[in-house]
């Protein structure tokens, strides 16, 4: 395991490296991605093609926390419930990244979410469309 402090000036270096050679870099990274297109998108596709496979899978054999629903994987939500969320599910290409993130989560069908999203208040926009906050 890598230090906080060893990682950000890990980063940090990197940062200073990048401002002083930007021109560079661009071209450099350009040529790459020319060279590897076809491999590069190939192996992102692939990625998220297993990710999604995975994170389906545990979506339909948890179902829908409220309702029990399990018929499609479209219909069912990752719902943050403990902890603070870092970033949306669905942005990992990495199931095993991403288990931290879904240990924060609850499966919950579309409606469930909407329904108890609403009933929390945390979408503030839902009430102002249905003039709920002049009431
Ligand atoms: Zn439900």
């Amino acid at each position: 395991m890598i230090s906080k402090e060893k990682k950000d000036r890990y980063n940090s270096n990197r940062r200073k490296r990048y401002k002083e050679n930007k021109e560079l870099f661009k071209l450099k990274n350009a040529q790459w991605y020319k060279n590897n297109k076809t491999t590069h998108s190939a192996i992102n596709a692939k990625n998220k093609k297993e990710f999604q496979e995975k994170a389906n899978l545990y979506k339909l054999k948890n179902g829908c926390i409220d309702c029990g629903y399990k018929k499609h994987a479209v219909a069912l939500h990752f719902d943050h419930i403990h902890g603070e969320k870092v970033r949306n599910i669905c942005d990992f290409r990495n199931w095993d990244l991403a288990l931290a993130e879904v240990s924060k989560c609850v499966v919950r069908c579309s409606n469930c979410h909407a329904i108890k999203t609403f009933e929390n208040k945390e979408f503030r926009g839902w009430r102002k469309k249905l003039n709920l906050d002049n009431g």
